[in-house]
C-alpha cells in the first residue's frame, strides 16, 4: 500500500543556457507529493498499528529536506556570474542551495528523491513515487520500478 503527503515550498532559480524566459532569474511556488510504500503495520498496540507510516514520521523525514530548498536560490553552482557576483554568493551562503545539476523541475525532483531515499534507508519503507509541480501545469514524476 502507499500513502501520500503534500508539501509546498518557494524557491528561485534560473536556467542560463535555456532559450526562453526561464533564462531570467525567477521563482516558483513548488508543490511536492511524496508517496511512501510498504505493508500496513498490524502489531496490536503499536503506535503505527494500521498505518504504512505515521504522517508525522513522513514529516520528520521530508520537512528538513524541504527546509533546505525553501526560500532559497536553487543552483547548479555555476550561476553566480549571472547574479550579483561570486563575492556576494560567498558572503551569503544561506541564500543558496547547490544541487550540482541545472535546476530544472526534473533535476530538483531527482535531488529530492535521492535525498528522501537516503533518509528512508534503514526503515522497511520506501519512496514509491514523488511528483514535483513547478507550476500548476508542469510537473515531473519519479516512480520506483
Ligand atoms: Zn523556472
Amino acid at each position: 500500500m502507499v500513502i501520500t503527503r503534500e508539501y509546498h515550498f518557494s524557491a528561485a532559480h534560473l536556467l542560463p543556457n535555456h532559450d526562453g524566459q526561464c533564462r531570467r532569474l525567477h521563482g516558483h511556488n513548488y508543490r511536492l507529493l511524496v508517496t511512501i510504500g510498504g505493508p500496513v503495520y498490524v502489531g496490536d498496540g503499536d503506535t503505527e498499528e494500521g498505518m504504512v507510516m505515521d504522517f508525522v514520521q513522513v514529516d520528520n523525514i521530508v520537512r528538513p529536506i524541504i527546509d533546505e530548498l525553501d526560500h532559497r536560490f536553487i543552483a547548479k553552482g555555476d550561476e553566480w556570474p549571472y547574479l550579483l557576483g561570486q563575492e556576494y554568493a560567498a558572503a551569503t551562503p544561506d541564500n543558496f542551495v547547490v544541487i550540482g545539476a541545472r535546476s530544472t523541475v526534473e533535476n530538483i525532483l531527482t535531488w529530492l528523491a535521492a535525498t528522501i531515499r537516503l533518509s528512508l534507508r534503514g526503515t522497511d519503507r520506501e519512496l514509491a513515487r514523488i511528483t514535483l509541480y513547478e507550476t500548476e501545469r508542469n510537473s515531473a514524476t519519479w516512480e520506483i520500478q
